[in-house]
């Protein structure tokens, strides 16, 4: 076995203090702070002067032992460590687990005499950026420059995700807060409206007639827009209420969920001879009153914007790998494509109250439902006129999309 010349500290850190500038090769300078876990001052000068000799300005310290080295990194931060494996006292590779319990990212670079294939790809394994021979040194400053590179690719990377991280917890609060307000708001308005609507009514009743025909007018205009703006209010009141009731899943039927849909609106399905066909429905975990909410909103719509024939709503779903597709699609009046996506914001509607009755809250309260349950709503093209709406359930909804 190889024997090894040990030196003294001294001897090492006389090594690492002597400034090491670059020579003058023409390449850009990078200033580099190099962390040695070696125990041979003439290898840390060969190495010095390697790096130096292709435009490194570099500075250093020495480790000898696992507690040297534990200190040096808690106290300064270096670019680069360039380790020895084999060590009298200790592996220099052990570095690496030092670096992963003080959880830093510094690349180190394995510099040693022999190492065979297996082990090098051992410490690549376990997060050194590259190995490299003594004997073939001249490797050493591309190996450097791709382990700097890499770093920096980290650090952005690291960055971005800490930036869209941060975005999403705003967002996220915004949201919160958006949703407390819309809450508060509704149901706090209700009651002034609630008075204002029964004095206008209150009005209406008894001077109608008795004033001029412009006053009967007014009074009308007033009645309608209090009723109207309650109608509003309730709407938002019950938008807010689902972003905010807890999600319970269950095993749940969803043949027997479409079922209890169609039974609530028994007399508009009976009125508009509506058929509503179902195929392949699933048992699955969701929470049966949300989404008999889902089916019952969506159903509606078909028969309200029917076509001249008698409605006809399909409604089938398919296994994905995580999750099962709904699909609910009709043959109504159907829905231009550049609008696929708005109509699914509160209170976005295509058509006047006088065309269609409602306010624009169904498809909204079934896309935060949906997305409640970690799924997601849309509109796609199909065959025949209508509309087809689908729809992702995940088979578990997910602990993060049913917080309330
Ligand atoms: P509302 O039905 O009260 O208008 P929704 O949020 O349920 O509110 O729907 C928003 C708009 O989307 C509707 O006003 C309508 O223009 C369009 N829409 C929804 N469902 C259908 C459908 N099945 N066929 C045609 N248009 C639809």
């Amino acid at each position: 076995m190889e024997r090894k010349e040990v030196f003294t500290a001294e001897q090492l850190s006389t090594v690492c203090d002597s400034p090491v500038r670059p020579a003058d090769s023409g390449k850009v300078t990078t200033r580099l702070r190099v962390m040695f876990v070696e125990d041979n001052p003439a290898d840390i000068e060969l190495e010095l002067l390697t790096l130096r000799k292709d435009g490194f300005e570099v500075s250093s310290d020495v480790a000898q032992t696992a507690e040297e080295f534990s200190s040096r990194i808690r106290t300064a931060s270096y670019d680069l460590i360039l380790a020895d494996y084999n060590l009298p006292q200790w592996r220099g590779t052990e570095a690496l687990d030092i670096m992963r319990q003080e959880n830093l990212d510094v690349p180190l670079i394995v510099v040693t005499g022999y190492l065979g294939e297996e082990k090098a790809v051992e410490y690549i394994k376990q997060g050194a950026t590259d190995c490299v021979l003594k004997d073939r040194l001249a490797r050493l400053p591309t190996s450097v420059r791709r382990a700097l590179a890499e770093k920096r690719l980290r650090d952005q990377r690291r960055h971005s995700e800490e930036a869209l991280a941060q975005k999403v917890a705003e967002l996220a609060r915004s949201n919160a807060e958006l949703e407390q307000f819309a809450y508060v708001a509704s149901h706090d308005l209700q009651e002034p409206l609630r008075m204002i609507a029964n004095y206008t009514q209150l009005l209406a009743e008894r001077y109608r007639g008795k004033l001029d025909t412009q006053a009967d007018k007014y009074i009308g205009y007033s009645v309608d827009g209090a009723l109207r703006m309650q109608a509003l209010i309730q709407d938002l009141l019950k938008f807010s209420r689902v972003g905010r009731a807890e999600v319970e899943p269950r095993t749940t039927d969803c043949q027997a969920v479409v079922e209890q849909a169609s039974k609530n609106l028994q007399a508009a399905i009976e009125e508009s001879g509506t058929a509503v066909n179902c195929k392949g429905l699933p048992t699955m975990m969701a929470d049966p009153a949300q989404l008999t909410q889902v089916f019952q909103n969506l159903i509606a719509n078909a028969i309200k914007f029917r076509g001249t024939d008698h409605p006809v709503v399909e409604i089938s779903a398919k296994k994905m790998e995580n999750e099962w597709m709904f699909a609910v699609s009709d043959n109504g009046i159907g829905i231009p494509a550049d609008h696929w996506q708005d109509i699914f914001v509160i209170f976005r509607r295509l058509h006047t109250r006088e065309e269609y009755a409602g306010n624009g809250i169904g498809l909204s309260i079934c896309k935060k439902i949906i997305e409640r349950h970690g799924g997601k709503i849309w509109i796609e093209a199909q065959a025949t006129p209508g509309s087809c709406f689908k729809f992702t359930l995940p088979f578990a909804p997910s602990p993060k999309a049913t917080e309330a």
